[in-house]
């Protein structure tokens, strides 16, 4: 069975064709800068890229595109469309409704489209995408696979604010956590690694990309997770400011003349590393710069790793001691430098029982085998 995975961004479409018999990604690719003149389709097939400079005006034509590259007599793995046998989109948000993956009918599409209330950035580019498919493929199953769903299983003590009650009833403020597929494939990868069914095993996740977020996983499910009703809160981010004392919003609005919207917006795209050192909000740049002796280049690593180190110690308590730290994304899997502080401080804390291991994240495998699972049945 071929399985196609999509995942919408603001102005990209990322995919990759999975053969699950065969358990290999056929062709992946980005759809990017969609709206914008300069779009193009990046494409990978075994170890080629190709490069496509094409007019992408909105989410439909991306994804006709990406299905005529998927059949292409030079590029395409297909002989026609209908070797697709399903599909499955990553959503970031299900509220409190999605626990898991589900197929999609014209109740869970209307509820993607109701979400975005609580994910106004990622959930329309899901809708747009999930209605682009539909047409395109029109008669095969597509599946939605939701960031939030796995942190459902944290307990009310884990989710709740200490706000009015009232205002969880009204407007569905909690914590509801993201990279939720990420933590739950890696924690499954841990488990087999370690030689032991994950509900026997007390693991502590760490998804350190451009956004980043650590979840405490026990005997299989989050029991909490560092970003909460949205993904600003929690670690030190790329570009996003995680935990500051929410007293700051008001104060730098009064400060700096500039509404709650954008306070908020400086907060999402102009703090973390990148606010931090005031050079970049890639961790590749700053480790340069720290190297040859930039001080806040320094100071923003500094802070990224004593933030990660304080969410591992409370998430230990949390769950009264783990088995395992796992370290993955782009930061997680690739920087030595950040796996050995931790691994340092954490013998200052822990000693050696606790395992720390990087592993690679494969959000869009997980979504392809969730869909895979959904629709054979
Ligand atoms: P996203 O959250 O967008 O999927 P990634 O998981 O790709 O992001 O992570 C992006 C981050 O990982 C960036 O800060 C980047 O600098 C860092 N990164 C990726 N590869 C490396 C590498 N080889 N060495 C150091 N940092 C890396």
């Amino acid at each position: 069975m071929n399985i196609l995975v999509i995942n919408c961004g603001s102005s990209s479409i990322k995919y990759q064709l999975f053969c699950i018999e065969k358990k290999i990604a056929l062709a992946s690719g980005i759809a990017e800068k969609i709206g914008d003149e300069s779009s193009r389709i990046i494409h990978h097939k075994s170890n080629k890229t190709f490069t496509k400079s094409i007019n992408l005006p909105d989410y439909f034509k991306a994804i006709e595109n990406i299905a005529e590259l998927l059949t292409d007599s030079e590029w395409g793995v297909l002989e026609s469309k209908k070797n697709v046998h399903a599909i499955g989109h990553r959503v970031v948000h299900g509220g409190e409704e999605f626990k898991s993956s589900v197929i999609i009918n014209k109740y869970v599409l209307n509820r993607i489209k109701f979400y975005s209330k609580l994910a106004p950035l990622h959930n329309p580019p899901a809708y747009n995408g999930i209605k682009a498919t539909m047409h395109i493929f029109p008669h095969i199953k597509q599946v939605a696979v939701f960031d939030t769903a796995f942190h459902q299983t944290m307990p009310e003590e884990a989710f709740m604010y200490g706000l009015p009650y009232r205002l969880y009833k009204k407007y569905c403020i909690r914590r509801y956590g993201f990279h939720g597929t990420s933590h739950r494939y890696v924690a499954q990868a841990a488990a087999e690694m370690l030689k032991k069914p994950v509900q026997k095993l007390k693991l502590i996740t760490c998804h350190l990309g451009n956004g980043c977020s650590i979840t405490a996983v026990k005997y299989g499910k989050s029991v909490d997770t560092s970003m909460g009703f949205t993904p600003l809160e929690g670690l030190i981010m790329g570009t996003r400011c995680g935990d500051v004392d929410p007293a700051l919003v008001s104060f730098i609005s009064e400060k700096e003349k500039i509404s709650a919207e954008e306070v908020t917006n400086l907060m999402n795209r102009k703090s973390g590393l990148l606010g931090l050192s005031g050079i970049s909000n890639d961790m590749r740049d700053l480790l340069e710069k720290a190297n040859k002796g930039d001080k806040r280049a320094k100071l923003a690593l500094d802070v990224f790793i004593y933030r990660v180190k304080k969410y591992i110690g409370a998430y230990l308590a949390a769950m009264n001691g783990a088995d395992a730290v796992i370290l993955t994304a782009g930061i997680g899997e690739n920087v030595g430098i950040i796996k050995k502080r931790l691994a340092k401080e954490m013998n200052a804390f822990l000693g050696r029982r606790t395992k720390l291991l990087s592993i690679h994240t494969e959000e869009e495998r997980l979504i392809a085998l969730d869909t895979f699972e959904l629709v054979k049945k």
